[in-house]
């Protein structure tokens, strides 16, 4: 086997999702799965795209109408990259895999925040990384002091940066985009930024390091679709940054995937053209659940912060001497209700855990209810 393959394990919300099934009658909040319906346009494009035979291998970096879509999409964010700087990927999983094998040798420093999403170590494991976590502070945004002490010490080549952010909802914010400008500008530090929640950002503005001219040419911003347009299992997303460095990670790309499914693609480019409506909708929605949840929270007596995008929030335990694992493990076989152990998504996530509000509110006020029934019991 591979080394270090061996060294990691599965991720710790397959596991703990795994767990829930094996109980009867739970009530899960684990996945980051949206529980509306892909929109009515995007399934009638696939279908088309399937009868007009439109189900051959496309171009590696994928049909350039989708691309231009994307490159007009990235614009009303104000991020600029050109349809040449745009390839279309396997979810923003293969994104994400193609950039770290694209840039890294075994054994380069890459930055990743803790907590995270658990991909970013995991794949830095896999392909000899040498993964350093940086800190973020109780708003959950990046703690400069540490940030700055970490690029010295560890000449790192790249850094992760992810937000919206799975699993905490914090947001990049002006403020912090800024600060970041200051000291990344004159580093020579690649950033993969990893903004899949784009479209889930509940504030009025929304900031990316990409907004900087001079930063975006050593930028790699991975998104996708699964998020936006609720199609988790259609495996679609997009990897942009400026043509010498796509030009490496197409290689990765192209001996991977070949291509991402077609099919895939023309619904994609369809949902960008006439869907983003129902994004907003989805949103709204999102809104209300994430202000009652935030509210019950509080109410029963959690520190919680309001996330202020994707939709997950994470408050903290509010219970010592008990291990987030075992936390969770005990709510669901007591209660009946699972939430992912904070400790799956970087040692700092201990003490936390992650729940997901990409459930009716009919079940949201189930499972808030019957967490509260266990704090009171316990
Ligand atoms: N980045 C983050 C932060 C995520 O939460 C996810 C999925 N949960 C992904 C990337 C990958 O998503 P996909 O491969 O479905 O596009």
């Amino acid at each position: 086997m591979n080394t270090n393959v061996e060294n990691i394990e599965i991720s710790g919300i397959r596991k703990f999702s795994n767990k829930v099934s094996q109980v009867e009658g739970a009530l899960s909040l684990t996945l980051g799965q949206p529980d509306f319906k892909t929109p009515g346009f995007i399934k009638k494009a696939m279908i088309d795209s399937i009868e007009n035979d439109k189900t051959t291998y496309t171009s590696n970096a994928g049909i350039v109408e989708l691309r231009q879509e994307i490159s007009n999409y990235l614009k009303t964010f104000n991020i600029n990259f050109s349809t040449e700087d745009v390839c279309i990927t396997v979810g923003g999983s293969e994104g994400l895999y193609a950039a770290f094998q694209g840039m890294l040798n075994p054994g380069d420093v890459i930055l990743v925040p803790d907590p995270s999403y658990p991909a970013y170590k995991a794949i830095g494991t896999i392909i000899g990384a040498n993964v350093i976590e940086y800190k973020l502070n109780k708003e959950f945004l990046i703690d400069i002091e540490d940030l700055k002490g970490k690029i010295k010490k560890f000449n790192p080549k790249a850094m992760v940066l992810s937000y919206p952010s799975n699993p905490t909802g914090a947001v990049m914010t002006k403020e912090l985009r800024d600060n970041l400008y200051k000291i990344l500008k004159d580093e020579k530090l690649y950033i993969i930024t990893d903004e899949i929640y784009a479209s889930v950002c509940y504030e009025d503005n929304y900031y990316s390091v990409c907004q900087y001219e001079d930063l975006v040419e050593r930028c790699i911003y991975i998104s996708g679709f699964s998020k936006m347009f609720s199609l988790t299992g259609l495996r679609i997303g997009y990897i942009c940054c400026k043509n010498k460095l796509l030009n490496e990670i197409m290689k990765v790309h192209q001996y991977n995937v070949s291509c991402a499914p077609s099919v895939a693609q023309y619904g994609a480019l369809k949902g960008l053209t006439h869907c983003l409506n129902d994004v907003e909708i989805m949103k709204e929605e999102f809104k209300k659940r994430r202000d009652f949840v935030y509210s019950r929270l509080k109410e029963i007596g959690f520190q919680v912060n309001m996330p202020k995008g994707a939709f997950y929030i994470f408050p903290k335990i509010p219970k010592e001497n008990i291990s987030s694992n075992d936390f969770c493990v005990d709510l669901l076989n007591k209660e009946k209700v699972a939430c992912v152990p904070g400790s799956a998504f970087g040692t700092s996530g201990e003490g936390f855990m992650r729940i997901s509000y990409c459930y009716s509110m009919e079940e949201l006020k189930k499972a808030l209810n019957h967490i509260e029934d266990y704090l009171r019991k316990n």
